[in-house]
Parts: C-alpha cells; structure tokens; sequence
C-alpha cells in the first residue's frame, strides 16, 4: 500500500473505532419498565432471544475494537504488514478492508477459523 493509501485506511480506522467506542455497550438486562410492561410469559423467550443477541453484537463489537487496534499498531509499526492475511499473508482486498478496516485475514482464512459465520466451506480443501 502506498503512505497515502495508509493514511486512508488510518483514517478509516480511526472513524470506525471512535463510532464502536460511542455506541457503548448494549443493553443485556432488560429495562424493569420493558418487564412491568409485558408481565406475560409469552414475552419471556422473546426477551432472552434478545438478550443472546445483545450480547452477541457486544462481542462482535469487542473483537472487532481489537482488531482495530491491532491494524492501528501495525500501520505504526510494520506498515508494509497491514493489508495483508495475517495467516496466509496473501493481500486482503481493498474493498474487504474499507468494509472492515480491522480485519486480520482474507475471506478464506477468516471462513476457516471461523465456520459457523457464514461460511458454507468446512474445510480450506473444499476451495480447490
Ligand atoms: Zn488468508
């Protein structure tokens, strides 16, 4: 990547970690007036799909502060490094990388490491 094309993506990454930052955690809990609204039973599942929704978007958003970081120390540090799969090193493409600054692998790896997101592959085998 060329130091403007850095530049950019810093600027991405900074932007992009500034909005996770202010989003700020989601609430898990239910509100006790959401509860004293709907005091039915029928409300219950409802409420714990939520919550397990929350929480998951909580945790996406962790990882995806991390991998911000990360990318952010990376450019700093070994810029020629960033931009690149950290497993295989193959060049993420740049249309992934302005979609998810943060992101650490290609499609491929990140499908391998991570199956249940997605990805239909069980195996990097299946690709070939
Ligand atoms: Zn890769």
């Amino acid at each position: 990547m060329t130091p403007d094309e850095l530049a950019q993506m810093r600027a991405l990454l900074l932007r992009r970690q500034a909005e996770l930052i202010e989003m700020g955690d989601l609430a898990i809990e239910p509100k006790a007036a959401e509860v004293a609204e709907r005091p039915d039973e029928d409300a219950q599942p409802l409420t714990e799909m939520n919550q397990v929704i929350a929480s998951r978007r909580n945790a996406d958003r962790t990882r995806e502060l991390r991998g911000i970081s990360v990318a952010l120390r990376r450019i700093h540090n070994n810029p020629d490094d960033y931009g690149h799969c950290e497993e295989c090193d193959d060049p993420i493409p740049r249309g992934r990388l302005e979609l998810m600054p943060g992101a650490q692998y290609c499609v491929r790896c990140q499908e391998a490491r991570d199956p249940s997101r997605g990805g239909k592959r069980k195996h990097l085998r299946d690709f070939e």
